[in-house]
């Protein structure tokens, strides 16, 4: 079952030396921990199978110690067999000439082993460079790292790469455009935001992984990062309201009233502490807090109640803003939330946009099938 619903998502492989950024990476986008926090984290010192309840399937990877590609016994096949994303992280505040070695060691092992997959350099720390810097440095590991691979007769092979920091939302970002390459229903999932939009009088749609707060597809209106980030910055209120009221499901429509509930969803699980769960490969979603957003007006569970037509029993939360935009959040299933950017006036017709959700989210059960895998899952655990 694990497998079944795996499969069904994008699998992420974080690489890079000691001291690169990758365990912060991985915290702040994942845990919910602060920038700053990371200044006192260990460094990472073996294989991190995070297992988060996440659209998103990340592993951390550790170099020197874990990556030794002329040890005969080091099996490439099993590792990057199944990865659809490798993302190699070079500390651009740092000497890297040691990293780009590596990089190109990795990218000749994964891409013999493996050519589907996609390899996505994070030129990472940028936060402490200046803007000619930044272009200067990325300039600098593009070209050596393309030139060494065409000298190794790997022209063909494709390299994507970023400015990123965990000091603001280029890390999200990044992790957006490297997600959405792994999506093969992308085309889908923009189309069906796409006439969602238009018949909703939407002005920008974002289908989120709750958990990292990395979106996974948007409608192809242009996205500026402001409408990104107050999205991102939604979701992180909602958690918080969320954890602070323990299992009280919010009702945070436009006048911000709280409401206790008493049958609450159980979906968006979220790790509270990442402390503890951090190399708990099995973690599984238990003993992790639960956070819930939901419908003010009745208890209603995606798990336990058959959506009906005009669907307006899930988890949905409304903030309207000062300037007349409303920000409409629906769940959409135990990963992925959608977040509606709309004018107020546009919003007095919610009935109709509901609906439109409504028929946008079976449209998204069926290009999924997270519908039967959840089932499944249920299932096995009424089993036990
Ligand atoms: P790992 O060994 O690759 O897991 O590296 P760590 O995650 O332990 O990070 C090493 C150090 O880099 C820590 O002190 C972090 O605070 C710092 N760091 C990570 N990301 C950034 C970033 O984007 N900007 C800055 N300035 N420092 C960072």
């Amino acid at each position: 079952l694990a497998d079944e619903d795996r499969e069904s998502r994008p699998r992420l492989m974080l690489m890079g030396l000691r001291r690169s950024g990758k365990s912060s990476i991985q915290r702040v986008v994942f845990h919910k921990m602060t920038p700053t926090e990371t200044l006192f984290l260990e460094s990472t010192s073996k294989i991190n199978k995070d297992n988060i309840h996440s659209f998103i399937d990340f592993q951390v990877w550790d170099f020197p110690g874990q990556m030794d590609f002329f040890d005969p016994t080091f099996d490439t096949t099993a590792i990057f067999g199944e990865v659809g994303a490798l993302v190699f992280v070079i500390d651009s505040q740092d000497d890297y000439m040691e990293a780009l070695a590596r990089l190109h060691s990795t990218v000749v092992a994964a891409y013999r082993v493996n050519p589907n997959i996609t390899f996505e350099v994070f030129i990472h720390k940028v936060d402490g460079l200046s803007e000619d810097y930044k272009i200067d440095t990325q300039r600098d590991i593009q070209q050596t790292t393309t030139d060494e691979l065409a000298d190794a007769g790997l022209e063909n092979v494709q390299l994507a790469f970023y400015l990123t920091s965990i000091y603001d939302h280029s890390i999200f970002e990044a992790f957006s455009k490297v997600i959405q390459k792994l999506i093969p229903q992308l085309p889908t999932l923009e189309n069906l935001l796409n006439i969602l939009c238009a018949n909703s009088g939407i002005e920008k749609a974002f289908l989120f992984d709750v958990i990292s707060k990395i979106y996974i597809a948007t409608d192809s209106s242009p996205v500026d990062s402001q409408s990104y980030e107050i999205c991102s910055d939604m979701i992180d209120v909602i958690i918080d309201i969320s954890s602070i009221y323990g299992r009280a499901a919010i009702g945070a429509k436009s006048q911000g009233y709280l409401e206790d509930q008493q049958d609450q969803p159980e979906d968006w699980t979220h790790q509270q502490d990442g402390h503890d769960d951090y190399e708990n490969s099995n973690g599984g979603g238990h003993g992790h807090s639960q956070a819930v957003v939901s419908n003010s007006s009745r208890a209603g569970s995606l798990n336990n109640q058959p959506v009906r037509s005009g669907g307006n029993h899930e988890a949905f939360s409304v903030i309207k803003m000062g300037n007349g935009t409303v920000l409409y959040l629906r769940e959409v299933n135990k990963y992925l939330a959608l977040i509606c950017l709309l004018r107020a006036e546009t919003f007095e017709k919610q009935g109709l946009i509901d609906y439109n959700v409504h028929c946008f989210k079976e449209a998204m059960d069926q290009v999924f099938e997270l519908k039967r895998a959840e089932r499944t899952r249920r299932e096995m655990e009424a089993n036990q």
